[in-house]
């Protein structure tokens, strides 16, 4: 059985106590395969060490996150064109809008969007989308981009039956995550009338900790809690649920 964790910050701070033991665990529980989201360019190094840590098991995107989206975004944006010229990514990640935490830059926000989105049309490569109260802001986005060019994920999608079948629209998968465990979460009432043939698993390790780590440190051998929640969901046996997941991940990312 190979699981693969399509969204997991594997670089971040949380871990540099205790990374090869993490790691270890998620191995060891059939985790196999890790997608690694950018943030900004401060955390390049550490993701390319990462990489040559664990070559045959982590593959990496380039992109700014929207809530990275600041006074400096456009010398941020030439990092991720330079990085896409120099070498091999398997996705332009992750992107999007985020109006939770601040909407200052919410025109800049929606201009990196959109010009990391031409990016990756140009490299051939999926985008991974961060949204956060902004499926409008998005799906506008979306629209004014949708074409068979245009793949990807949406990423901890925690919306609406409507706002997932409008993502899926746009070609993109639907990246699940320990939300669907949450009792108040939402997404688990719905999910049956998705076809398995559209999701894809995901931890965002660090955030985002499924029950019952719910509150605490999220790590990607957690995405077995994930895992066992679609089980339920689409009574299909773990064996089943790990080979169409990994399936749907390799459809994107090429890999
Ligand atoms: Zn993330």
């Amino acid at each position: 059985m190979i699981l693969t964790d399509t969204h997991t910050h594997l670089y971040s701070e949380a871990f540099d106590e205790d990374r090869n033991e993490m790691m270890k665990r998620a191995l060891d529980a059939g985790i196999e395969r890790f997608f690694v989201p950018a943030i900004d360019s401060t955390y390049t190094k550490s993701m390319m060490q990462l990489e040559a840590d664990y070559p045959d098991n982590v593959f990496l995107m380039t992109g700014l996150h929207p809530t990275h989206v600041k006074e400096n975004y456009k010398e941020e944006l030439a990092h991720v064109e330079a990085q896409l010229e120099k070498r091999q990514f398997y996705a332009v990640g992750e992107i999007g809008i985020d109006l939770y935490w601040d909407k200052t830059f919410l025109k800049e926000q929606q201009y990196a969007f959109k010009y990391q989105i031409q990016l990756a049309k140009k490299y051939k490569l999926p985008i991974v989308i961060h949204c956060r109260d902004a499926f409008d802001e998005v799906f506008e986005v979306l629209e004014s981009e949708k074409g068979e060019d245009l793949f990807g994920i949406f990423h901890c999608f925690t919306g609406t039956v409507e706002h997932a079948q409008q993502a899926l629209s746009y070609n993109m998968k639907l990246g699940i995550g320990g939300v669907v465990t949450f009792k108040n979460g939402k997404i688990d009432k719905f999910l049956q009338e998705i076809p398995l043939s559209e999701i894809v698993l995901e931890t965002d390790a660090p955030y985002l900790a499924p029950t019952p780590y719910r509150g605490k440190r999220n790590e990607s051998s957690y995405l077995l809690e994930v895992a066992g929640k679609l089980v339920d969901i689409y009574g299909l046996p773990l064996e089943e649920i790990a080979k169409i997941t990994t399936e749907n991940s390799k459809q994107v990312f090429g890999r």
